[in-house]
């Protein structure tokens, strides 16, 4: 490295710290946590610039089921009651192939929480969650591909649920023009632990030591989430709960109190208050990650972002063209075990609060985060794309007229 670059990097460097000093002040008490009223300063320093991204960050739970479902015994006012109490921004939920809660009337803000509906279809491919949809849709009639294609005809969203759960595990990988994929989901998670201590010990107080000990890294799902964007180009990642909470002898097993503490799906948003078009497209757009939050609290703190020491050229989720002095910078509210990913493939670790790489290559960039062994946040990817100039050009005898 010469001098120039050094110099160049270390000014980077402190900026960056600046951005983070910046970051902490907000976390810390500058900014009211637990509301989107004040989204924190998403900042680059460049030149002594503060650069801002522009986005809050909203946290919620999505893929929920309740009485509306014939195998979920927590109600509607569980729900509600339970998202308030945990401070989250929205939940979706997502009834068994039906969207009768949404014609009840019950989307909308409940307290301080924006309550979404969708339905989970069961098609022959598996189970598949179907988002700002409003018709019904006969899944008995319909292939798998029609039913993706129907619920685009509507102007939704599609996620492939939970790819290797035993019961519902997704068969048809051919499929095209669904949204993304649940790459965690709470119900598969439990697949591998033992049924018995499973039972026994969700009677634990406080159950929050047993629920966090089921965590694990979502091998399986991640690996047919990063060869589904190799294939596609673009598929979203969500973290999903799949919460049904039971109920037996005055008990309450999964309850969603504690459903949403395992997952959160966080949205960055362009602005606030929240509406369902904002939850839809930051969705839709991938901006997006998750956070298990028994092993740590993400304090609507986490920033993974694309710059070239001036400009933040993208956020997780956005398409950007490869540039000279290209940089991806990741901000935590604490330091943590740190991995990027490209195409799939683990290319860097770092133990850091903040974190600043290079990029010379296209790619699909993603990071995750683990604490203490487990796995913490996953973020959905900053989609690389060559420079303009290094795009195959047509053979030059067409241009020669
Ligand atoms: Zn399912
Ligand atoms: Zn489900």
């Amino acid at each position: 490295m010469t001098s120039t670059q050094q110099t160049a990097h270390s000014r980077q460097h402190s900026a960056l710290l600046c951005a983070v000093c910046l970051v902490l002040c907000a976390v810390s008490g500058c900014a009211v946590l637990g509301t989107i009223k004040q989204p924190l300063a998403q900042a680059v320093a460049a030149g002594g610039e503060l650069l801002d991204d522009g986005y809050a960050d909203v946290a919620g739970a999505l893929h929920i089921h309740t009485t509306y479902s014939h195998d979920a015994h927590g109600t509607f006012e569980d729900v509600v009651r339970a998202a308030n109490a945990q401070q989250l921004d929205y939940v979706i939920l997502t009834e068994h192939n039906t969207l009768q809660p949404l014609r009840e009337g019950k989307q909308g803000w409940h307290g301080a929480v924006l309550v979404l509906i969708g339905t989970e279809l069961s098609t022959r491919g598996g189970h598949y969650l179907a988002l700002n949809v409003t018709e019904e849709i006969d899944r008995h009639q319909l292939t798998t591909q029609q039913i993706i294609d129907e619920v685009a005809r509507q102007g939704g969203l599609g996620f492939i649920a939970h790819p290797y759960f035993k019961k519902g595990r997704w068969k048809d990988w051919t499929v095209r023009g669904f949204t993304g994929i649940e790459a965690y989901n709470v119900a598969h998670d439990t697949l591998d632990e033992n049924k018995l201590r499973l039972a026994l010990w969700t009677l634990t107080a406080p159950p929050e030591p047993f629920y966090l000990s089921i965590i694990d890294r979502p091998y399986d799902p991640l690996r047919a989430w990063d060869e589904l964007v190799a294939r596609h180009g673009k598929v979203v990642g969500i973290g999903a709960t799949d919460a049904h909470e039971f109920h037996l002898w005055g008990l309450k097993f999964a309850p969603y109190d504690i459903m949403f503490q395992m997952v959160r799906t966080h949205l960055l948003v362009p602005s606030t208050p929240l509406t369902p078009d904002l939850v839809y497209e930051a969705l839709r757009q991938g901006h997006a990650y998750w956070e298990l939050a028994l092993v740590a609290d993400a304090q609507r703190g986490v920033r993974f972002f694309a710059h070239d020491g001036q400009r933040v050229l993208g956020v997780m989720g956005d398409e950007i063209r490869l540039e000279p002095n290209l940089h991806l910078t990741a901000i935590l509210p604490q330091p943590a075990l740190l991995t990027l990913f490209k195409d799939g493939q683990a290319i860097a670790t770092a133990s850091e609060k903040s974190w600043d790489v290079a990029v010379s290559d296209p790619g699909a960039y993603r990071l995750e985060a683990s604490l203490n062994g487990k796995p913490w946040l996953f973020t959905n990817p900053i989609y690389v794309r060559p420079a303009p100039n290094d795009e195959p050009t047509a053979p030059s005898t067409q241009h020669t007229e």
